[in-house]
């Protein structure tokens, strides 16, 4: 199996399919922030807004509880975060939020043994 992305080998039972690709994990969990890599301008502008506000970026409440929760819990997987979130966020919302955070280099997806864990950057 390979993915259909960055053509990598997926072992067998790893590929995920998304919109009707199969995708190995580290790409599938690129689309929860899809703009990674292809709008360096939205980095752009959080790296910018950081420097001019002092390193300090204002965060929205629901942004500082997920960080308050990634913190507390060393990393979570996403129906775990949503959860922990309970109830205040759709699956969707949240994609976006993290998308956001990871734009500020706050927060990132990592791998651990196969698993996709949300964690603090
Ligand atoms: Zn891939």
């Amino acid at each position: 199996m390979i993915c259909q992305r960055c053509q990598t080998e997926i072992d067998p039972g790893e590929e995920k399919e998304h919109l009707g690709r199969l995708l190995c994990e580290d790409c599938f969990m690129d689309t929860l922030s899809p703009a990674k890599g292809c709008d360096p301008w939205a980095v752009y502008s959080a790296k910018n807004l950081e420097q001019q506000t002092g390193g300090s970026i204002t965060l929205t409440p629901l942004q500082s509880e997920i960080l308050g929760i990634l913190e507390r819990t060393g990393g979570v997987e996403p129906p775990g975060l949503l959860q922990e979130l309970q109830g205040k966020l759709t699956m969707p919302q949240l994609e976006r939020e993290f998308a956001t955070l990871r734009h500020m280099e706050k927060v990132r997806g990592e791998r651990r043994e196969g698993k996709i864990f949300l964690r603090l950057w």
